[in-house]
């Protein structure tokens, strides 16, 4: 039996481990075909470093919708919002991947809350703020779907996090690692993500968190180990195969469940 196409939203699509999705998502050998509709947003779509994604979207436009959006805003989160929802049939959203995220590299000694606020305001108040304004079109696309149970095909956001936002690794990250504002950043995202799974259960939206390893990208430097297609090869199978059990628990992009 062939599967129903889905809808995909996908913050911070423009570089890096979003722009990878992007490119992978629209392949025909994907685990998540067939996609009805991708929603790439990025801060500035006419700018320079979304030149990538605009080629893309030019090559497959009947899928790839680029989308403004900003998620240290929320009025650019509610635009964007209302533009995709014009665009969304009564089918509803399937898919949101809360990706967008900076990372400041400061010791606890070194931050200021300036770092602190501009963090938060990127990696938690901007994922719970695109779980807010795109609620109406997972709900829509909950109640739509015939087959009980959660999945990424019927409605779900994955929220994109970090081994570094465990507490249970602060003696063996610490020195390596420094990064506080991000680290605490991701910490809070992990229970942005448990509330949210708590809250939303009945209505069957599946919250779920994943680490997609240390990866060659802006933020992960050149020294990671893995590079984008490893991981978003990794990452799409995940998300794929994801059902209740993975609701308000933390995976990799190996598939391996992390305690938090
Ligand atoms: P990059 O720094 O390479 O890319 C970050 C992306 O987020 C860019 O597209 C950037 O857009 C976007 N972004 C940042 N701020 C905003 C904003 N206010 N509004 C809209 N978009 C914004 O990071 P990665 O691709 O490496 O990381 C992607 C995700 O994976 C993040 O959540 C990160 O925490 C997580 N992660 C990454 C790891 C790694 O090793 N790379 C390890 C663990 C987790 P712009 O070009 O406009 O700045």
């Amino acid at each position: 039996m062939s599967s129903k196409p889905i809808s995909v939203l996908i913050t911070g699509a423009n570089r890096g481990l979003g722009l990878e999705m992007v490119k992978q998502m629209v392949d025909t050998q994907s685990p998540l075909t067939p996609l009805s509709v991708l929603f790439a947003c990025c801060r500035d779509p006419d700018g320079p470093r979304a030149e990538e994604l605009r080629a893309l979207a030019k090559k497959h436009p009947d899928i790839i919708k680029v989308i403004c959006m900003d998620t240290a805003d929320r009025s650019s989160i509610r635009q964007s919002a209302e533009q995709v929802g014009s665009l969304l049939g009564e089918k509803g959203l399937n898919l949101v991947i809360n990706n967008a995220a900076i990372l400041i590299n400061s010791t606890l000694v070194d931050s200021t809350p300036e770092d602190m606020a501009k963090t938060f305001n990127t990696n938690v108040i901007g994922p719970m703020s695109v779980i807010q304004e795109f609620l109406p079109y997972l709900r829509a696309a909950a109640k739509n779907s015939e087959v009980p149970g959660m999945s990424c095909r019927k409605a779900a956001v994955v929220n994109v996090s970090s081994i570094g936002g465990l507490i249970k690794n602060v003696p063996f990250l610490q020195e390596l690692f420094t990064a506080v504002p991000y680290r605490v950043s991701k910490a809070a995202l992990n229970m942005l993500n448990a509330c949210a799974a708590f809250e939303f259960q009945k209505e069957e939206i599946l919250f779920t968190v994943l680490h997609p390893g240390w990866v060659r990208t802006d933020m992960g430097t050149a020294d990671a180990p893995i590079d984008c297609e490893e991981s978003i090869q990794g990452v799409l199978q995940v998300i794929n195969s994801m059902s209740d059990k993975h609701h308000g628990v933390l995976t990799d992009y190996e598939g391996q469940t992390i305690n938090w």
